[in-house]
């Protein structure tokens, strides 16, 4: 029989396994190979293969053999845990984006059993299972098999039609859809990591359940580099930084709403001006539509049927309202203020839109996941051959951004999912556009099959920060439904109406979400650009206070933010206290800098600089300002006298 795959047709005997392919191509190692998908499925690796099947293994680098290779491990726990605590009942064990955890009923575990519930895993591991899958005949035959344990059984009480599996290594057995790792020597490190309570089904009225976080890697070095990474991440956390570089706060009466302080609302300000000045250079105009809306509204954009439970509503005069969740109705009622004509097109309408989505308290986290925030949107409309142009006008926007703070990305395209909207020809066209601006753009980008809306294809962006953690920020789709369900129109050269073809946008996405990712991103060391107290002033005694005040007012006269310290604490305390708020640059004056007109300059970084006049310094400023540089105009190695 042939078999496709890398692109290529390969001639195996039939009858041929997956895992005699993987082996036949020495894919042998414990990350390669983890699982394979065959013709677009996962399936284990004992999987026989059938003519003409297209074959593609996954390794551990693949998201998807990542979760295969966590799912499997998540078993291997409950396997552990189950022989030191025989009395426990497991429940569910996912995946996570980093590694998997696995709920208990009827047990406690503490951080005190970690290392044994470890030194379990690894015995299992050198026990060298064959992981056997077994079929049910139906859900009484799985209830049966499962009726000492009845959180099993409400599960599969729950599921839907199909068939329900279960997978054997040894004495343990679990209900499981799988697909699952053949050889769980693949195995080699396994951390447990904590420990919380949860409960049942997530639902606060089941009891409370034992919830063992842990990860595994098929490599030693990637257990280190991942633990490393967790403590670097602790030391980042913006949800503690921000409080304590008085960035924002959030409080108990506002869930998941935060307060930007005077000092979050400078580098605010300067990502919102920065924004706006990249705007106009790219041919866009900016519009702000209303925050509150009549109900009818949400019924024609489908966000009433389809979004409603994430919408706050209510009624006002017998008349139903909701608060935006989203900016798009709103442009396209704004863009039927006025008729259009081809000559018109590209338009491209930004709104800086503050929209309020419910999310679960649970899922609330500092200013990644909020309930309202700012997006940097925009709508773009044009005919079907703007769209290349118009997408690689969109990409050149989105790399200066996140060229600007030294955030690199990768992009992933996603097309035409089953259940879609839109003919043939329009996704067609759709796609071929977005495909051939990121052909053009060069830049290698990923294919996601089927991962598109179902009112069209999109471009997601993922930025990497200093610690190499993705996110996904910016995204661009195109959309079929709205402009069909607005009955948008445009006057094309030969007199007809015609829809235009519409873009969603955002480069930032969320700018709250974005704030919180710079400030873990740049450690509360922000550059200066957009430093929240790029500059202190500070007194060696209280006689230099007067002159630090006249340094001030000079720094302000450029329009750089200042402030002095001409407290009674001693220099090193006060140089200490700045550096504590990454203050990017001191200016230390005694009566040395009073006589000669200078001041003394630090970073913080500790490096001294020593004597400088304020215009030299501030001219050195300036240009890091104008060019938004991330290193410092001083830098330099300590300084030997240092003693602070
Ligand atoms: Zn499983
Ligand atoms: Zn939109």
């Amino acid at each position: 029989m042939q078999i496709q795959i890398n692109n290529a047709w390969m001639e195996l005997p039939e009858e041929c396994s997956a895992k005699e392919l993987a082996d036949k191509l020495n894919l042998k190692a414990p990350h390669e190979a983890v699982s394979v998908e065959i013709n677009g499925t996962l399936y284990d690796l004992d999987h026989r293969l059938k003519d003409k099947d297209q074959v593609k293994f996954l390794s551990f680098d693949d998201p998807k053999g990542k979760e295969v290779f966590w799912h499997s491990s998540a078993h291997v726990l409950a396997q552990a845990i189950l022989r030191l605590f025989p009395e426990a009942k497991p429940t569910v064990g996912p995946p996570l984006e980093n590694g998997f955890y696995y709920d208990f009923a009827n047990v406690t575990i503490t951080e005190a059993d970690f290392e044994r519930i470890e030194k379990e895993v690894q015995k299992i591991v050198d026990e060298k299972y064959t992981v056997k899958r077994h079929l049910f005949k139906d859900k009484k035959d799985a209830k049966n098999r499962f009726q000492s344990n009845k959180y099993k059984v409400e599960l599969i009480e729950g599921f839907e039609e199909g068939p329900i599996t279960g997978y054997e290594q040894g004495e343990f057995f679990d209900l499981c859809r799988g697909p699952h790792l053949a050889n769980l020597g693949k195995i080699k490190a396994f951390k447990v990591l904590k420990t919380s309570g949860a409960y049942w089904k997530g639902d606060p009225t089941r009891e409370m359940i034992t919830r063992v976080y842990a990860i595994s890697f098929p490599d030693r070095k990637l257990l280190k580099e991942y633990l490393h990474l967790l403590e670097e991440a602790k030391k980042r956390d913006h949800k503690i930084l921000g409080p304590k570089l008085g960035l924002f706060s959030l409080e108990e009466e506002a869930p998941g709403i935060p307060f930007i302080h005077p000092k979050g609302m400078v580098i605010w300000n300067r990502l919102v001006d920065f924004l706006r000045a990249l705007l106009l250079k790219s041919g866009y105009v900016e519009i702000k539509t209303p925050l509150l809306m009549g109900q009818e509204l949400w019924q024609r954009s489908g966000h009433w049927t389809h979004y409603r439970e994430n919408m706050y509503s209510f009624e006002i005069e017998e008349r139903g309202f909701a608060i935006k969740p989203m900016n798009c109705p709103g442009c396209m009622l704004y863009y039927k203020t006025e008729t259009h004509s081809y000559r018109d097109l590209p338009l491209r309408y930004a709104e800086i839109g503050h929209v309020h989505r419910h999310e679960a308290s649970g899922a609330l986290s500092g200013l990644f996941r909020v309930r309202s925030f700012h997006q940097d949107d925009a709508h773009l409309f044009m005919q079907p051959s703007d769209i290349k142009s118009e997408i690689l006008g969109i990409l050149g926007l989105v790399e200066e951004i996140y060229d600007t703070f030294g955030l690199s990305y990768r992009l992933e395209l996603s097309t035409r999912p089953k259940d879609s909207i839109g003919s043939d020809d329009d996704w067609e066209v759709a796609t071929k556009g977005l495909q051939e601006a990121l052909e053009e753009w060069g830049e290698p980008f990923r294919i996601n099959e089927g991962d598109g809306a179902f009112y069209g294809p999109k471009i997601d962006i993922h930025i990497r920060d200093a610690l190499g953690r993705s996110w996904q920020c910016g995204t661009i789709q195109l959309d079929m439904a709205l402009p069909e369900k607005f009955e948008l129109e445009y006057m094309d050269k030969d007199g007809t109406l015609k829809r235009p073809v519409m873009l969603h946008r955002a480069v930032f996405g969320s700018i709250e979400r974005f704030f919180g990712i710079l400030i873990e991103h740049f450690v509360g060391r922000f550059p200066l650009w957009i430093s929240p107290l790029p500059i202190r002033v500070m007194t060696v005694a209280d006689r230099h206070s007067e002159y630090a005040h006249l340094v001030k007012k000079e720094i302000q006269k450029v329009g750089l933010i200042c402030d002095v310290d001409d407290t009674s604490e001693s220099v090193s305390k006060k140089v200490r206290n700045a550096q504590l708020l990454q203050i990017n640059y001191m200016l230390t004056v005694g009566d040395k800098e009073v006589e000669s007109s200078t001041v003394s300059l630090r970073t913080r970084d500790n490096f001294v600089f020593g004597s400088i006049d304020v215009p030299t310094f501030l001219k050195a400023l300036q240009i890091e300002m104008q060019t938004k540089s991330l290193e410092p105009s001083f830098k330099g190695s300590v300084h030997a006298h240092d003693h602070s």
